[in-house]
């Protein structure tokens, strides 16, 4: 499959790029292929002078020589995923379809050498006597732990169908994430009739108007990215439209045709219990949660019910009120779930006398990013300056330099905040380069992907509230690799237990809701005057608002998520009904449906990635809750102190520590789930803020 070697190809060559950030100018599909051959080489040839090498395993000869390998495919994979998932096309598609099975099998077969295995296991039985420091320490005890996970430890019968699995379930998940891909593409409703706009705020026309355009419709356009079809849901009046664009918004993945990914699902849930049985484990929740902070389904289960049980309760209580409202408007129907967003709107503006519309134009794009910023200027000093010198992959990114008090370099960031036909839903953030010191001091390059809907003919870009918490969501996770302070990639930045990992990226969404940040940077577009303070405190105050209905879809997603990965021997299960059983299980409201249902639910399917660990961002939130009650207990949302101790155990930190004690070292305790009962308002002694 290899082409003759191209001279022009970039990935060939040192990059001559600022900072040495990939030439995302010159990089192309047709590059990876050839690339990706290369690397694959390159690093194989790097393994196998480490596992035969004759003198006995130290931990320069073993894991640091690890930890050096494979620098070509880093380089190669982090620039291919960025451009698939932020800006992809058909040629890309299909290298990423092509290249998901070797990629696997490569990982795979490293993952479970023999003679590396027994390398590492010697030296872990070792550790005690080899004079390593702790964060040496750690890193050992990541690769043993790896590779142990992988199968290495296995007998070869069973170490071959592990790679065997593995290898389907990466082609599977590359296919579930395009099918979904493809659904969210083949969907736009036009909207030519200004009657069918009705209720529609201005902001929003206006970048319905640019979704039109982009896909050459006359009109407006709701497409199925989370913000449009959202948004629509949220204020449209016309209820067979709502309606609309919420079939269609969850029967993504879900259209019985070629893109359905009900037979994925179950391939992968049948392959995943099979993989945790060659492993030792009962199911692939227990697998997946022994190396997780949460250690085990039940610890998991604990916290789901303990916050369903409120939540629950308060969305039935929402829902009366919802109805209720329908019939004071004279509606004859009952609530249905494409009709709760629009009446709690509705709700929303009658009790806390507030409605999104009166936000939005006090939350430009520019002055969230600026805000953003300010807070990682007041907690760590940085400094943030925007360049135009550097290549990027789509006119519309933006890129920053991050130095620190002292003017030193920190790192490059990248921010893509436009949603565009090109580019997958949802919000994420990833590294071009990683933070180390083991080859060099090598600096971050992190980036910074949005949906935002972009402001059309020229007017700035109008954030929801609930944008401006993305945008600050990702940021958090932006600085967790951007502050990263480690010597070893293995623990740099984000690599961290899956329910640990959103800490730092919740823990910063508090600071967007303090008063001293929105007084001075939620301005009006039109004249730059600040949030009037009785609106300002509407908002602040309207934040525990909905909080029933947002925990119960969150949680509905994560209770079906590890049901479907505790299963011992899952057979041919049919996505749909397994969902509806696990549902009515825990007596879910019909009025609302899940985050994220099976058959489009990316996160638990287009790769391992939150695979029985979508609980993860509300055990990171029970940590994100308790944590930031430390500054507030300081009498100080930016109290220098903590925001150094913070610094040092956390963003700074990456895995160096188990996650408990990391947490502990920043709290000096464990946490419980009252301080997170509390933020969301469902505990009956509510803490002031
Ligand atoms: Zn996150």
């Amino acid at each position: 499959m290899t082409a003759p070697d191209r001279s022009d190809n970039p990935f060939f060559r040192t990059w001559e790029t600022p900072d040495g950030v990939p030439p995302f100018d010159r990089i192309r599909a047709e590059h990876f292929r050839n690339a990706y051959a290369r690397a694959f080489a390159e690093h194989d040839a790097e393994i196998a002078a480490i596992a035969a090498q004759p003198e006995p395993p130290t931990f320069a000869n073993t894991i640091a020589a690890l930890e050096l390998s494979g620098r070509l495919l880093e380089r190669v994979g982090a620039a291919f995923y960025l451009l698939v998932g932020a800006h992809s096309d058909a040629a890309l598609l299909e290298v990423e379809r092509e290249i998901a099975p070797p990629l696997a099998r490569h990982w795979n077969r490293i993952n479970t050498n023999e003679d590396l295995f027994r390398r590492i296991d010697a030296l872990m039985r070792a550790a005690d006597r080899l004079e390593l420091d702790a964060e040496q320490k750690r890193v050992l005890e990541r690769y043993h732990t790896t590779f142990r996970r992988a199968g290495a430890a296995l007998a070869p019968a069973a170490r071959t169908r592990l790679i065997e699995i593995m290898e389907r379930l990466a082609a599977l998940g590359t296919a579930f994430s395009q099918n979904v891909l493809a659904d969210e593409q083949a969907f736009a409703l036009a909207l030519t009739d200004d009657a069918e706009l009705a209720g529609v705020p201005t902001f929003m026309r206006e970048a319905m108007k640019g979704e039109a355009r982009e896909r050459g419709l006359a009109g407006h356009a709701v497409t199925l990215s989370r913000s449009s079809a959202l948004s629509f849901l949220q204020f449209a009046a016309r209820r067979d439209l709502r309606e609309k664009v919420f079939r269609a918004f969850v029967s993504r993945g879900d259209n019985n045709g070629s893109t359905d990914n009900k037979a994925i699902i179950a391939e992968m849930v049948e392959l995943r219990a099979e993989r945790a049985r060659l492993l030792g484990y009962a199911d692939f929740a227990q697998y997946r949660l022994d190396d997780a902070m949460a250690k085990t389904p039940a610890a998991v289960r604990d916290l789901l019910q303990t916050v369903w049980a409120p939540a629950r309760e308060r969305a039935l209580a929402d829902r009366e009120a919802l109805q209720a409202l329908v019939q004071e408007e004279g509606g004859n129907f009952a609530l249905a779930p494409w009709d709760w967003r629009y009446y709690a709107e509705k709700l929303r503006q009658r009790r806390c006398d507030f409605d999104e519309a009166a936000i939005k134009p006090y939350l430009t794009l520019d002055r969230m990013i600026e805000a953003a910023f300010f807070a990682a200027e007041r907690l760590f000093g940085l400094q943030v300056e925007e360049r135009t010198d550097v290549p990027t992959w789509h006119p519309d990114v933006r890129v920053f330099e991050v130095r620190g008090s002292d003017g030193s370099q920190i790192g490059v960031f990248f921010g893509d905040y436009f949603a565009r036909p090109s580019k997958r839903g949802g919000a994420w953030m990833t590294s071009l380069r990683d933070q180390e010191k083991l080859a060099g001091d090598i600096r971050p390059v992190v980036v910074n992907v949005c949906n935002f809907n972009k402001g059309s003919g020229g007017e700035p870009t109008l954030l929801s509230f609930e944008d401006a918490r993305t945008l600050f969501h990702e940021f958090g996770h932006a600085l967790h690799g951007l502050l990263s302070a480690v010597t070893y990639p293995k623990i740099s930045g984000t690599n961290v237990a899956a329910d640990f990992v959103e800490l730092p990226s919740q823990l910063y969404e508090h600071w967007l809701e303090q008063p001293d940040v929105l007084r001075r940077f939620a301005r009006h577009y039109k004249t730059d005057a600040p949030m009037p303070e009785d609106l300002l405190r509407r908002l602040i105050a309207a934040r525990n608002f909905d909080q029933g209905f947002a925990t119960v879809e969150y949680v509905a997603s994560a209770m079906v998520d590890l049901d479907l990965h505790a299963l011992a021997a899952p057979g041919a299960i049919d996505a749909t009904a397994f969902e509806r059983e696990a549902l009515s299980r825990v007596a879910m409201p019909e009025e609302i449906a899940m985050r994220h249902r099976l058959p489009h639910f990316g996160h638990i399917f287009s790769s391992d990635g939150y695979a029985a660990a979508y609980y993860s961002y509300m055990w990171s939130e029970v940590l994100d809750a308790d944590a930031f009650a430390a500054f507030e207990e300081a009498g100080d949302i930016f109290d220098p102190a903590t925001a150094e101790r913070l610094r040092k155990t956390i963003y700074a930190a990456g895995g160096a520590r188990d996650p408990a004690e990391a947490y502990k070292a920043f709290r000096g305790r464990l946490p419980s789930a009252q301080a997170l009962l509390r933020k969301r308002g469902f505990a009956e002694t509510a803490v002031a803020h």
